[in-house]
């Protein structure tokens, strides 16, 4: 059969998949997101998780790991923990791996969970296709073309030289949803007849240090909102790329804090154009 088309992500999609309080939220309805992220060496990548997830609109944040000091010092909102996942406290969605160094244990950990899981960064080193396959819930993979080269045994090159393929396949092997990064995000379905979805929003500025441990703290927030893996990875991107282009201006290099700063401006633009 022919493989499905490729669908660009479109401004109304996006505005009709935002979550919106209702009058009967709270903040755990409204989802929880636990973020196992940093390490002492990477203190900053959890920091920037934390960003945002906070500026995707999560209830409250769970953080686990070894920069609890850098996070609250940046985000007295956090709710901060030290020791194993499960005992953070009930959860909608877990991001592992930003920033997280080698740490097989907690990543296995947080894969044992019920719920959504985003693994991103450090956290996709460990991974093996039949763990994430027979996990009873969503996983979403984010990978750069670096980290989807690995998990695929190639070269970055061949990730690079045949994106649509490569997000393709992860999805198919690790049964999971896959988010490519790069100057188009590409957003593969475990199921291989769903289209691929391209974000067609973005700037080269974004190519920054910290920049992708912001998108997975945003799309960890929607996961924990409710939205599906592919629907929480295709707005995410949409919406870190449309913070971009607006923290950046006419043209001016921006920090990824600034990028997570602007989210709450671009989804506002989305909601309202
Ligand atoms: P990471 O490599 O994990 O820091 O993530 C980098 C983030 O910046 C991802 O969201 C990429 O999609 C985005 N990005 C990197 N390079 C570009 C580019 N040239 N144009 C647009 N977005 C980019
Ligand atoms: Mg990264």
């Amino acid at each position: 059969p022919d493989p499905p088309p490729l669908e660009a992500l479109q401004h109304q999609d996006v505005a009709r998949l935002l979550p919106e309080p209702s009058g009967e939220s709270d903040k755990y309805r409204r989802g929880v997101v636990g973020i196992v992220a940093g390490s002492a060496r990477y203190p900053g990548a959890a920091v920037l998780a934390v960003a945002g997830a906070l500026r995707g609109g999560a209830g409250a944040v769970r953080y686990v790991g070894h920069a609890a000091d850098a996070v609250i010092a940046r985000f007295p909102e956090a709710l901060v923990h030290s020791g194993p996942p499960a005992r953070a406290g009930q959860v909608q969605a877990w991001v592992v791996g930003p920033g997280l160094g080698d740490d097989p244990d907690v990543v296995r950990e947080v894969l044992e969970s019920r719920v959504p899981v985003l693994v991103d960064a450090d956290g996709l080193r460990p991974l093996d296709p039949a763990t994430v396959r027979d996990r009873g819930a969503a996983t979403l993979l984010t990978p750069h073309a670096g980290e989807a080269a690995a998990l695929l045994g190639v070269s970055r090159g061949r990730v690079e030289a045949a994106r649509l393929a490569s997000v393709r396949e992860l999805a198919a092997r690790f049964g999971a949803t896959v988010l490519l990064k790069g100057s188009t995000t590409l957003v593969a379905s475990p199921d291989g007849s769903v289209p691929v979805r391209v974000n067609p929003m973005g700037t080269p500025w974004l190519a920054t240090a910290g920049s992708g441990d912001v998108l997975s703290g945003l799309a960890g927030s929607l996961l924990a909102a409710g939205l599906g893996a592919a629907d929480a990875g295709a707005v995410a991107a949409y919406l870190h790329g449309l913070a971009g282009r607006d923290a950046a201006g006419r043209g001016v290099p921006v920090t990824s804090f600034e990028v997570a700063d602007a989210v709450g401006g671009a989804w506002g633009r989305v909601r309202s154009p």
